[in-house]
């Protein structure tokens, strides 16, 4: 059984090797002067956690419990802010108890016991948040916090092969989504950064944005129905394909991060898996030039299934560029035709905006084998995937690095790049880590805007780096609301965005927001903080 990792990202034993540690340690150590000493991880025997606040029922014996190592793991999230914690020891707000329901009808015992000790439910899919968004820090209100991880409910329960739908379970993990598929030719093509750790229901419960990097791009799309159990009972949106009726329910249960109830299961849009692939790598002179060239494929209609520019620093950093030029990489895939005009039209319009095509550019029109491109697209596919694992041995080097996400219109896109790159760069100074730098890459792209990724990496100051971060990031994001973002296009709000979330959505929605949680959560234990501050509404007859 692979194991994952309590305090970081991926599984025990994966990752990066002695040598990758030793060779990037000493990366660090020429660009920033740091030492190459790589930190250990603490022996998670040796933390302490306070005592379990509740107790669980004896009809939930099976389902509920508090072994040590369970409750550190479900401490955090994976942010760079939950590392740096989790391997400095300091473990802020374990949960008392920690659930694994096996079915529904146990989501259903736990909520209503929950509700009936007064103790707050932090639904747990993955657990990749990078927003706080699964850490139970609910404040004083509460008897105590519960996990729930939905991890046991990992199937793929029906496929409607005509409707070319399938009804999945939500703690179903990316790869045990698609190994479920496969035999019957289906994918989701859901693959954001994240997919090897985390789950359906974490992705509806957070609007993640996924493999298409135009067209469909957030899970949103692929939603065909949703259930959601909630304190009051259970939410379940119709199947269909488009609807007319009023504002759509399965609308107010995706986004909703656990502040409404437990989804436990979506139909989902899932599609023929792609017999032709083309596209390829594009070097720019200049990053304006590659997101103009991004602005003309998005508006174009040719609807590329990935369209992601890497300034030169970021494709550099990657491996997939000389340092000097920016990375575009363009990817169109279909199960139905081959390729050759959407590409040769792609490769006009990105030549008429300067640049200049890979060799290994493939025009799409033979069925693929199962192999990439080649060339810079395959190398910073690979990277993508390796990043995690990267980001962790960076920390444990003593460096900091985060990542950080926005979108905004077009018109706002080159003074918003402009600022936030300057603002996180004066945030670095001002944290005494100037010699850090800031990449961007955009991420995905829309006909009326872009999402813009940010990754900072910086000597980190021991015992300090909380604080650092902290300084970084709100430099950072008040100059994202001031150029017109919002605060996040797919890494989502948890606590961690709650700040700026407050300030960018309207005060009217924030009331009916409140409203719709007073309805399906009166007792205000699902997720408290996240969204809207926590409220709880002690039950008739149950503790104060
Ligand atoms: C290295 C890395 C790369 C990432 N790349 C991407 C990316 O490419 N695209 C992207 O969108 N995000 C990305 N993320 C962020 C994160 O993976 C997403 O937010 C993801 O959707 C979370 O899924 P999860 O199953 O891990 O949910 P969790 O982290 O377990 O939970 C996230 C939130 O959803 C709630 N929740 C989880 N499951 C349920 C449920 N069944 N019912 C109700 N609420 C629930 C939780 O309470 C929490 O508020 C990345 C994170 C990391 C660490």
């Amino acid at each position: 059984m692979r194991r994952r990792r309590w305090w970081g990202w991926g599984y025990e034993g994966e990752g990066l090797g002695h040598d990758e540690h030793v060779a990037l340690g000493a990366l660090l150590g020429e660009r920033f002067g740091l030492s190459g000493r790589l930190l250990e991880p603490p022996d998670p025997a040796r933390l302490a956690l306070p005592p379990p606040r509740l107790a669980p029922p004896a009809s939930l014996a099976g389902a509920v419990g508090d072994d040590h190592l369970e409750r550190l793991s479900h401490a955090y999230g994976k942010s760079y802010r939950d590392v740096v914690r989790a391997l400095s020891g300091r473990i802020e707000h374990p949960p008392d108890l920690v659930a694994r329901p096996r079915d529904e009808a146990e989501v259903v015992a736990v909520l209503d016991w929950c509700a009936s000790a007064g103790a707050a439910v932090v639904p747990y899919g993955g657990g990749s948040s990078v927003v706080g968004g699964v850490e139970p820090d609910v404040g004083d209100a509460f008897a105590g916090a519960v996990s729930l991880d939905l991890g046991a409910l990992d199937r793929v329960l029906d496929l409607d092969r005509r409707s070319l739908a399938a009804r999945v379970q939500a703690g179903t993990l990316g790869p045990a989504l698609e190994d479920q598929l496969r035999p019957a030719g289906l994918t989701l093509r859901h693959f954001p950064q994240s997919f090897e750790c985390s789950t359906l229901g974490g992705w509806i419960a957070t609007r993640a944005g996924g493999h298409f990097a135009t067209g469909p791009t957030h899970i949103d799309d692929l939603v065909e129905s949703v259930r959601m159990v909630a304190p009051a009972g259970v939410l379940e949106s119709r199947r269909l394909p488009a609807s007319g009726a009023g504002p759509a329910p399965d609308r107010l249960v995706i986004g909703s991060e656990g502040a409404l109830g437990v989804i436990t299961e979506a139909w989902v849009r899932v599609r023929a898996r792609p017999r032709w692939r083309g596209g390829g790598a594009v070097r720019f002179g200049h990053f304006a030039a590659g997101a103009e060239a991004v602005r003309a494929l998005a508006q174009s209609g040719l609807g590329p299934s990935n369209c992601r520019l890497l300034d030169p620093l970021e494709a550099f950093v990657n491996g997939a560029g000389d340092g000097r030029h920016a990375v575009l990489v363009v990817g169109f895939e279909s199960a139905d035709h081959p390729l050759g005009p959407w590409t040769a039209r792609a490769a006009e319009l990105v030549a008429d905006h300067g640049g200049t095509v890979d060799a290994a550019w493939d025009g799409g029109d033979a069925e693929v084998d199962g192999a990439g491109h080649g060339g810079a697209a395959d190398t910073w596919r690979s990277s993508f995937l390796r990043g995690p694992y990267v980001r962790d041995a960076l920390v444990r080097l003593g460096a900091l690095c985060e990542t950080f996400e926005t979108a905004c219109t077009w018109d706002a896109f080159g003074v918003l790049h402009e600022r936030v790159t300057a603002a996180t760069r004066d945030g670095l100074v001002e944290a005494g880590a100037g010699a850090g730098f800031v990449t961007c890459r955009l991420t995905h792209a829309y006909p009326d805007g872009v999402a813009p990724y940010f990754t900072v990496v910086a000597p980190a100051r021991p015992g300090a780096e909380l604080a650092q971060w902290a300084m970084v990031k709100s430099a950072a994001s008040e100059a994202i609301l001031a150029s017109g973002g919002t605060i996040t296009h797919h890494h989502a709000v948890g606590r961690d965005h709650r700040r700026w979330y407050d300030l960018e959505r309207p005060p009217l929605f924030a009331g009916t927001l409140a409203a719709a949680k007073a309805v399906l959560d009166p007792a205000g234990i699902c997720n408290p903080g996240v969204l809207l501050d926590p409220v709880r509404h002690p039950l008739p007859g149950g503790p104060p």
